[in-house]
């Protein structure tokens, strides 16, 4: 037991033996709250106060949940099998299974994971002849998952304010019967459908309340109204519910997490108030205290101080770039110093805020040759030769599946074209049958024939995978449906999604089922489940990139923390109001929390997103950081670009060295001084004849790019 508690401070000691009664731990980043959660498991346990089947806790991740089913193994020798530990939608999914007849569900019910909600919305739109202009599948997509997420079915909406809003009211209430005809489920329904099985179940309601004597929830402040909800109805009157959370890294309020559900636990649990934690253990003090003076300028925070006896540690690094290629190469040179000092890659981050930056990162690393590894870009589960696999998986684990249907009917090519398919879906849609069926049923005629042979085909795959493994049904499908063939033709791409197809047959040599029958389905749900989870793995020494949401809960030894300008980070989506503003600055929090002992900040004067340039000017997030913690590095001095090859090239200047080549008066190297930024020298130029940019050192503004065409400069 002392072992269990060994090394905790008396703050989180309180929090892990806390009595057995409803608690709210708040308490900032980096001081042991999941530390706190795990161990309290552990705790319960070891003292006897629980079973281990009465245990149900909610991580964030599906990562999270391996991370704690691992240590608590180490720490109490139970079954931690038997335990419910995983992410609201694993939980729930669990759940479902186990009760699908009472939910109204087939057995082998699948999960649609985003794009393939996105693809399943598209379909309606077509069948219903809406145009995706006017009813974007995206927009369609959020208006049914916000309603979900808030509890309410089509039937039960307040009415329509206008007619636009009717038919997207029409669209959900269809949406959810086409899932219900394919006996598909999206990661909203997982929960909604849980929740109302509960609610309307008084028996199984008895039965879970009875079972999960102490629930424990980990990132409390980024649940939902609904998660919010199931909890409540699983707590009952006499459960425990432990939730830790930080009210500073709520991140997630555009997809309808409610800082409010801290308040309202506190009310509807009697928590007469909340323990804190108050020292940090991860970061050291430059990089806390920066962290802190950022969340302080957010008003309405529930409060908390942060500490560390880490020592105050180096100064944060900042670095202003000319271009985002210029940055890209920066961080890349600094991953290479740490390495060189003997720091793993795998404890350095490059976080951002939008996807799009990785690409100019991913291809200095390219060329840098530094193995990376990406999150929230293409995850193994989402690329399309897995997808396509999967899709043949479903389809012997349920034929009615119309999305798995369409994805792989002509793939590959088998002669069945898009009218082909578009009469089929016409006499689904007039007949009331899915898709399969209408293959079936196609009558006679050349095109008959060749849907015949596809019927066939997935029959013989049903068949022939009846007395298989799973690991050989996944290598059945992949050679006999036709996918390793077509991927053997393809020269540029074939080999690496071979390799993937491969890696799937290794996954599922490797997935231990609850239920063996159940083998396919079980997979196939997980596999969903990690396609919608876009966070890191840590493991092999790669360079881990990520955006900061995907960023939550995890620390490295070194973070970069990059695209710091107005526009980017903070978002211009965010930039018109103060709420949107505050997200940001706490997912800034969360970000510069991630790292322990050294943070870089970096930001570029220049960079093209979605195809534009922009010239954009550096991120209040950084003003906000109290200077004395920041160091500015220069940026290297590059040498003047070669003149335009359009000029004569008898032009003195042109061959004239960097340092005395005349810019319209000034050169490298010269004293000047400018109206706002005082004195500086020129350290760098760019372009020629009137377009000339300057690059300037100032002594009290850092480094500038200037345009002399409007910057107002003279010569010292
Ligand atoms: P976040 O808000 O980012 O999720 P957290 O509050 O959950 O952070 P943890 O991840 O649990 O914090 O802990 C941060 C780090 O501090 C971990 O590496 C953890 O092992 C370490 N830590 C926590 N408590 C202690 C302690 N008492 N002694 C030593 N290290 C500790
Ligand atoms: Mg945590």
């Amino acid at each position: 037991m002392s072992e269990l508690l060994a090394g905790l401070n008396n703050e989180q000691l309180r929090a892990v033996t806390w009595p057995a009664k409803s608690a709210l731990v708040l308490a900032g980043a980096g001081s042991g709250k999941t530390r706190v959660l795990t161990t309290r498991i552990a705790w319960l346990i070891a003292t006897g106060q629980v079973n281990p089947s009465g245990i149900l806790a909610v991580t964030f991740t599906n990562k999270a949940a391996r991370e704690m089913h691992t240590r608590l193994g180490a720490m109490v020798p139970v079954n931690v099998r038997t335990m419910w530990i995983g992410t609201f939608h694993g939980l729930c999914n669990r759940f479902l299974r186990a009760h699908y007849r009472d939910a109204g569900l087939p057995q082998a019910f699948q999960i649609l994971d985003s794009a393939d909600q996105q693809a399943a919305i598209k379909r309606l739109l077509k069948s219903l002849e809406l145009s995706d202009e006017k009813y974007p599948p995206r927009a369609v997509q959020s208006f049914i998952n916000g309603n979900k997420e808030a509890g309410l079915r089509a039937d039960r909406l307040p009415p329509a304010l206008n007619p636009y809003e009717a038919k997207l009211v029409e669209l959900y209430a269809a949406y959810d019967a086409q899932c219900r005809r394919e006996g598909v489920v999206d990661f909203a329904e997982l929960l909604l459908r849980s929740y109302e099985l509960l609610q309307a179940n008084a028996a199984l309601r008895a039965h879970y309340q009875g079972r999960f004597r102490h629930i424990l929830v980990d990132e409390f402040q980024d649940t939902n109204r609904l998660q919010y909800a199931w909890l409540k109805l699983l707590s009952g009157e006499h459960n425990v519910l432990f939730a830790v959370g930080d009210d500073d890294q709520s991140i997630y309020a555009f997809r309808g997490a409610e800082v409010g559900n801290m308040r309202a636990l506190l009310s509807d649990f009697q928590v007469a108030e909340p323990v804190r934690l108050e020292q940090n253990y991860r970061s050291v003090g430059t990089i806390l205290n920066a962290a802190n003076a950022l969340i302080e300028r957010n008003d309405g925070r529930l409060g908390k101080n942060l500490w560390t006896d880490a020592g105050e540690g180096e100064q944060i690094r900042l670095y202003e770039a000319y271009s985002d290629g210029d940055e890209a190469q920066f961080i890349i040179d600094e991953v290479k110093n740490l390495q060189r000092e003997g720091m793993n890659l795998s404890d350095m981050a490059i976080l951002y805020r939008s996807n799009a930056q990785s690409r100019v990162l991913e291809h200095v690393l390219v060329n840098a040759q530094l193995p990376y590894r990406i999150y929230g870009g293409l995850r193994f589960f989402e690329r399309q030769e897995v997808k396509h696999a999967l899709a043949y998986l479903r389809l012997v684990s349920n034929p009615d599946d119309d999305n798995a249907l369409l994805r792989v009917i002509n793939v590959p090519a088998r002669g069945i074209g898009a009218r082909t398919v578009e009469n089929l879906q016409a006499i689904s849609r007039e007949q009331g049958v899915t898709l399969w069926q209408a293959c079936c049923a196609a009558g006679g005629g050349r095109t008959a024939a060749k849907l015949g042979e596809f019927v066939l085909l997935i029959e013989a795959l049903r068949n022939k995978s009846s007395a298989m493994t799973l690991a050989e049904t996944v290598s059945l499908i992949i050679d006999h449906s036709g996918l390793r063939a077509m991927y053997e033709q393809d020269k540029k791409e074939g080999e690496e999604r071979l390799a993937n197809l491969d890696e799937l047959v290794s996954a599922a040599a490797g997935f231990f089922p609850d239920q063996p029958e159940l083998a396919i389905v079980e997979f196939l749900s997980a596999a969903s489940l990690e396609a919608g989870e876009h966070q890191a793995e840590a493991g092999e020494d790669a360079l881990q990139l990520m955006t900061v949401h995907a960023a939550k809960g995890l620390e490295f030894d070194a973070v970069f923390v990059s695209g710091l300008e107005e526009g980017l980070f903070p978002h211009e989506n965010s930039m018109n109001d103060s709420k949107g503003l505050e997200e940001e600055r706490r997912l800034m929090y969360v970000a510069v929390t991630r790292a322990r002992k050294r943070l870089y900040l970096s930001c570029a004067q220049s960079r093209m997103l979605h195809g534009q340039s922009r010239y954009p000017i550096r991120s209040r997030f950084v003003e906000e950081i109290p200077a004395e913690l920041v160091r500015v590095l220069s940026a290297t001095v590059k040498p003047v670009p070669q003149a335009s090859p359009r000029r004569a090239p008898w032009l003195e200047e042109a061959s004239a060295p960097a340092s005395t080549m005349s810019l319209q008066g000034f050169r490298i190297g010269q004293g000047v001084s400018h109206a706002k930024f005082g004195a500086g020298v020129v350290i760098n130029a760019e372009g020629s004849g009137n377009d000339v940019r300057l690059q300037i050192n100032f002594a009290e503004h850092g480094l500038k790019w200037l345009d002399l065409r409007y910057a107002k400069l003279t010569a010292e």
